[in-house]
């Protein structure tokens, strides 16, 4: 099969995917599916990889590499282990990207992100920019018959990592309450719809980009900004006072340093962009009861809600598609911010 192979680290980025025939994987255990891929998102994780930040966690051996990347996946069920008993081959399916084991505590708290055993196709393992790549059975969740693998596939982890955010921020807002999304990128778009569908709160959206700005107006958010030098005063001007929850899906830039200064007295940082250091006073923690927690990805059940979400119209991917051969280049438009949403390998 055709693969995209990641050769070396690079913190610059400076390095090309290499597009190889190679193996195809097959079933090693009762449990496992081998998966056609129809789409697999680009994601930042996918660059943080390129640049080594994952390389200690996931390369503990050195001998990952050459190694295919892709954890955003959609396809068509091609094989099964013997084991498999609820898809079966020419499914068309969306695969959570962390394949747990539905075994231990955590999961069956249904943890799926915290379980014991999980393995992270893409992420430590071959994973999607591939014609095949190899999950289990508990990873997948059927398609809807009018959904196809390439309208949804980076809702995989884009998708689910921004819904459980926007989830977790609608628990604690209401109706004329507000919310700051920063970031309006491939995660950050699908928070903003998501929001509008879980809570009546007031959506602040902020992107530098001008593209990125059209398309969160697009989406719904209420107020639109374009995250200048004076960014703090801007929010707290329009929203009275300061953020009721702030969603930051940068992490990084500087921007981690600043997403705290936008919350209200109360109110709750919810970190899913990562890279740099956050460095707040305890004073302000103290005096303005703020909340700072972080937000890993989603469960198994939170994928299938999205994609119920997904499936009435309510939440849409909004995507450009790249074929295999052309991922060096979706991997520098995607650097320099030439598309909006997400980017999409087609193999
Ligand atoms: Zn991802
Ligand atoms: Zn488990």
């Amino acid at each position: 099969m055709k693969a995209a192979r990641l050769y070396e680290y690079d913190p610059h980025m400076n390095v090309d995917l290499k597009i190889e025939d190679v193996p195809p994987p097959t079933i090693n255990s009762p449990d496992e599916v081998v998966v056609k891929v129809g789409a697999a998102g680009l994601c930042r994780t996918d660059l943080h990889i390129i640049e080594g930040v994952w390389k200690d966690i996931m390369d503990v051996e050195g001998s990952l590499l050459p190694y295919i990347m892709g954890h955003e996946n959609a396809g068509w069920v091609e094989d099964v282990g013997s084991n498999v008993t609820s898809v079966k081959p020419g499914d068309a399916v969306i695969c959570h990207p962390h394949r747990s084991c539905g075994i231990c505590l955590n999961c069956r708290y249904g943890h799926d992100m915290y379980c014991d055993h999980g393995l992270f196709p893409g992420l430590g393992l071959d994973g999607g920019f591939a014609e095949y790549f190899l999950t289990n059975e508990s990873s997948l969740i059927k398609l809807n018959t009018n959904i196809a693998p390439l309208d949804v596939a980076p809702m995989a982890d884009a998708g689910i990592t921004a819904y459980r955010a926007a989830k977790k921020a609608a628990q604690i807002l209401y109706p004329g309450a507000y919310v700051v999304v920063l970031g309006v990128g491939g995660l950050g778009h699908i928070a903003i719809q998501c929001l509008k569908n879980l809570c009546g709160a007031r959506v602040v959206a902020v992107d530098r980009e001008p593209g990125a700005q059209a398309l969160a107006k697009d989406l719904g958010a209420d107020i639109v900004l374009d995250g200048g030098s004076d960014l703090i005063e801007e929010v707290m001007d329009v929203t009275g006072g300061g953020a009721h929850v702030v969603i930051d899906f940068v992490g990084e830039l500087g921007v981690e340093n600043i997403c705290w200064k936008l919350l209200r007295q109360g109110g709750e940082l919810i970190v899913v962009g990562y890279g740099g250091k956050i460095e707040v006073p305890t004073v302000d923690l103290v005096v303005n009861e703020i909340k700072i927690g972080g937000s890993l990805v989603g469960d198994h059940i939170e994928l299938v809600e999205l994609m119920e979400l997904n499936a009435d119209g309510l939440v849409k991917m909004h995507q450009t598609e790249y074929s295999l051969a052309n991922i060096n280049t979706a991997i520098d438009d995607f650097k320099n911010r030439r598309f909006t949403g997400r980017g999409v390998i087609v193999p």
